[in-house]
């Protein structure tokens, strides 16, 4: 049986006309068999201007226990589908009362905003309500847990007993550990349960709602309009999450990439308008070998140099001073006689971090050594599968950025020839993306 997964994030469902529309949507293609939904999000209205996720409501809630509160809460499911909203307020207090403590509490707490959701949504639309106890079994690593492998099995199953008599609807952002506890995924974490259940039925496609039209080649708080990409491959995406394209949630990525299950990021509001599909491969057009550009700043390199580098046998002692100082490295750069080691600027915060790391490099490669830390830098990358084996693709890069008067300060292009990441000077970020986004994508 064909089946459609449909995810849809808070930011769709926060009013009573957006569940008409998800009823609609769904009646639109009997394929829709599954829905995963999110907590309601923030609305969108005039006179809602600072208003709260649920999911933060909820965490506040775990925080302070505040009657008040709770009350807010399970007004913003009355103002969803009063009708089905009958048993939240007792649910959500025992939720409050139970006897668990610390990070489960916080979890238990957290996963109600799905929970209730989905019970609603469920009743409006005359469909299944699925319990994530029924399954998924995660780690007991609460607020960042993982779902077990075994979850594929339970999820094909007790889905599959449902979808004949209709739609099911089912919680996103949680699961059960072994010992029974609620456990939530990372933040954002509906889109992985989303995805996790369209590789476990092998979903004809994995649709996921969201409030944007789809993905677009550059960040439009950079580039004036910039266009809306057709289809990206999931490598594409990736190369460009590495600089800020994060529509999706990087683990759900794994789960459609590991069965090739198509990716549809669509704009709820404007369906049937497509979004912007996620695919395995894609046909490239020659004249156009890029499919999106992204930039990002809060980087900073420390480039070491000395005589006979490479050849000395050192990369595994500079690699454990990062680890020692908990300094996660992002990309390497190397020459004969130099490295230059990129970090984010966010991992150096610690005290004494950079310092430190320099200490330990002289320590490990000795004196003689030279060690440059450059910061306020910005990645630039470029990516498209039609990159690859085009000859005089990164020259041509290369000097439309100089043309712009940007400098590069290290490059790097990965084997698969897929994307380049070009270090910059945060100062130069706007102009760079600009001029590539004007010569190869407008
Ligand atoms: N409601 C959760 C969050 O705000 C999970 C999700 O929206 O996917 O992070």
């Amino acid at each position: 049986m064909d089946i459609i997964v449909s995810k849809y994030g808070g930011s769709s469902i926060t009013c009573k006309e957006d569940i008409e529309r998800i009823k609609k949507i769904t009646e639109d293609d009997v394929r829709r068999k599954v829905i995963v939904v999110s907590a309601p999000g923030k609305r969108h209205e005039k006179g809602y201007e600072n208003d709260t996720k649920v999911t933060d409501m909820l965490i506040e809630l775990a925080r302070t226990k505040d009657a008040t509160l709770a009350n807010k809460i399970i007004d913003r499911y009355k103002s969803l589908w009063p009708e089905n909203c009958t048993s939240l307020t007792d649910d959500l207090c025992k939720r409050m009362n139970g006897d668990i403590h610390d990070a489960a509490y916080m979890d238990a707490l957290k996963a109600f905003g799905e929970e209730a959701c989905a019970k609603v949504v469920a009743g409006a639309l005359g469909a299944c309500y699925i319990d994530p106890k029924d399954i998924f079994m995660t780690t007991n690593d609460f607020g960042n847990a993982r779902i077990l492998p075994e979850s594929e099995e339970r999820t094909k199953e007790r889905i599959r007993q449902c979808v004949g008599n209709g739609v099911v609807v089912i919680p996103g952002f949680y699961g059960y550990t072994r010992d029974g506890f609620i456990a939530t995924l990372s933040r954002g974490g509906s889109d992985v349960t989303g995805a996790y259940i369209a590789a476990s039925l092998d979903a004809l496609v994995y649709e996921n709602f969201t409030d944007r039209e789809g993905i677009l080649a550059a960040d439009p708080a950079l580039v004036d309009n910039p266009a809306k990409i057709e289809k990206i491959t999931y490598k594409e995406i990736r190369d460009l999450a590495y600089s800020g394209f994060t529509i999706f949630h990087e683990d759900a990525m794994n789960h459609v990439e590991r069965k090739f299950i198509p990716v549809h990021v669509r704009k709820t509001a404007s369906y049937p308008h497509k979004g912007t599909y996620i695919v395995h491969d894609r046909v490239s057009d020659v004249k156009r070998p890029l499919i999106g550009v992204a930039y990002q700043h809060g980087f900073c390199s420390f480039t070491i140099e000395r005589f006979g580098l490479n050849g000395a046998n050192l990369f595994t002692a500079i690699f454990d001073t990062f680890q020692q100082e908990s300094v996660a490295v992002e990309f390497v750069n190397n020459a004969i006689d130099d490295i230059t080691i990129i970090v984010r600027e966010e991992n150096c915060k610690k005290t004494h971090a950079i310092s430190n790391v320099v200490k330990k490099l002289y320590a490990a490669i000795g004196t003689d050594s030279s060690i440059k830390f450059q910061e306020h830098l910005g990645c630039l990358v470029v990516a498209g599968k039609g990159l690859k084996g085009r000859r005089g693709i990164s020259a041509d890069i290369q000097s439309t950025l100089a043309d712009t008067d940007v400098n590069i300060c290290f490059i790097s292009q990965g084997s698969q020839e897929r994307s380049i990441i070009y270090g910059i000077a945060s100062e130069d970020g706007k102009k760079a993306v600009n001029a590539v986004y004007d010569k190869y994508l407008r």
